[in-house]
């Protein structure tokens, strides 16, 4: 479950970043770091009463100027708001309603999002309350008069804002575990598949603006929904004509990137080809939750030592995802296939997990403690200043340090190794993100949108 989206909006000065600051205190900001997406939006966590939220401040929106930069501004401020839950609307009580607010207000009413108008630096009690008076003008309900630097009125608007974000209910009651059954021709995706969807009741469902044949099922399992991604390319098949082979490994790669968690299938008779370690380089990638099903585990000749002796094989060759949980099966006779939604939804946690900045820093601290950065000959030491978490699925962390290229891949899998010991996270790849950041940003703080 994502945290709902409150977008601050405004003309610039009229204390956007006062008033975020003040929301989110000194809760660190989230970089969204998303490969493909430009995003330069700073997300910051806060939180009103129970409900949790991130707040994005979206610069100073202007309208009548067409400076070269400010389309790029007012193109965030859109995308900002495109997934909000809602928006505040901040304006200068002082300074009463200008041009650049009037059209503000026209163009948020236009949009599908409720907005709350907050009239700042209304410090003052009588004279806030004429001050705000003035901003019914706008067309957006009642103004609230605040003052973002003492806090007076916040709390009001606070109060009045959680109602507008949706309920924890709702968030968590369309949530659907999106799960991808991937591997070579022949281990036994289809004999899985139908294992896992036999006994219940799946109802098939076409995916809208995918590839036309593009067929996803849905299963229930107590409470909880798991769309399997695209079964369609499971069970079509031994389809020589179109070079199979090319063919599916594209599906696939496709079905692994809309997917939550990969059912990553292998026929333990074959252990690990060539073929399936090309997949795994794909799913780790594509940074997946990933479950590592040894099928056909009825063919296999056992005594009580065997299961570990293919255990070590496999993961020998699959050393990148020893992080993985690994299920011996059988597709055929059904055998422990239960096991395997139930390694999903703790992988599927595990995933989404989030762990705060104070436990990331003892982590670090500890670990540096027992090994320190490498030095430089020049005689220069590496020094982390601190980590936080920057995002969930999977776990992003960010380590701010001074410079980068201090860190040798020995250290950085060092570090890798004390987070997995220390915070788990089975089940899912977490990524490291080593940043360069200068003291003088530091010094700064956080209250701006530093680009690292
Ligand atoms: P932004 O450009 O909208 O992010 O605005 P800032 O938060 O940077 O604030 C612009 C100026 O307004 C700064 O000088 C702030 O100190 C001032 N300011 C912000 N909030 C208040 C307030 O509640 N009362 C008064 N009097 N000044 C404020
Ligand atoms: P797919 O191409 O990955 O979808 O594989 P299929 O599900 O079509 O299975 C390929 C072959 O392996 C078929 O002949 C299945 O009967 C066989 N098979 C699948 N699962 C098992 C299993 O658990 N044990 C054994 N012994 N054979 C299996």
């Amino acid at each position: 479950m994502s945290l709902p989206i409150v977008a601050i909006i405004g003309r610039p000065n009229v204390g956007k970043s006062t008033f975020v600051n003040r929301l989110a205190g000194d809760q660190q900001a989230i970089v969204h770091d998303e490969p493909g997406i430009t995003r330069d939006r700073t997300y910051r966590p806060a939180f009103w009463q129970d409900r949790e939220f991130q707040v994005v401040d979206t610069g100073g929106l202007v309208f009548d100027d067409d400076t070269e930069f400010l389309p790029l501004i007012r193109q965030q401020a859109m995308a900002a708001l495109a997934e909000a839950s809602m928006a505040i609307f901040v304006v200068d009580g002082q300074a009463g309603v200008t041009a650049g607010d009037r059209e503000i207000a026209q163009w948020l009413r236009q949009q599908q999002v409720p907005v709350l108008l907050a009239v700042n630096k209304c410090e003052s009690i009588e004279r806030g309350a004429i001050q705000a008076a003035e901003f019914w003008e706008l067309g957006l309900g009642e103004p609230y008069p605040i003052s973002a630097i003492h806090g007076s009125g916040t709390g009001e608007l606070l109060d009045d804002a959680i109602e507008h974000l949706p309920s924890v209910d709702e968030l968590e009651d369309n949530e659907e575990i999106k799960v991808a059954i991937v591997g070579r021709p022949n281990v036994g995706k289809s004999s899985l598949l139908n294992a896992l969807t036999g006994e219940q009741r799946a109802i098939v469902s076409p995916v809208s603006g995918t590839t036309r044949d593009a067929i996803d099922m849905v299963v229930t399992r107590q409470d909880k929904t798991y769309r399997l991604i695209d079964t369609a390319g499971i069970r079509r098949k031994k389809n020589v004509d179109y070079g199979a082979e090319f063919f599916s490994i594209n599906r696939a790669f496709k079905a692994i990137r809309r997917a939550d968690v990969v059912l990553f299938v292998l026929d333990v008779l074959d252990g690990v080809t060539e073929q399936d370690l090309k997949l795994a380089g794909r799913i780790i990638d594509e940074g997946k939750a990933t479950i590592i099903v040894l099928n056909k585990w009825d063919a296999v000749d056992k005594d009580s030592g065997t299961i570990y002796e293919y255990q070590r094989q496999i993961m020998s060759r699959l050393y990148f995802m020893e992080w993985a949980e690994t299920i011996f099966v059988s597709a055929l006779s059904g055998k422990r296939v239960d096991k395997i939604l139930d390694a999903v939804d703790k992988a599927y946690e595990e995933y989404r997990r989030r762990v705060s900045t104070s436990v990331i820093n003892e982590v670090l601290e500890d670990a540096v403690s027992w090994h320190s950065p490498p030095t430089s000959r020049q005689g220069k030491q590496g020094k982390i200043y601190y980590g936080t978490q920057v995002s969930s699925q999977p776990p992003t962390i960010a380590l701010f340090v001074n410079d980068p290229k201090r860190f040798n891949d020995n250290y950085r899998r060092y570090i890798d190794r004390q987070f997995r010991e220390q915070l788990g996270f089975t089940g899912t790849p977490v990524r490291l993100l080593w940043r360069g950041k200068k003291v003088r940003d530091l010094e700064r703080g956080t209250n701006r949108a530093t680009k690292v």
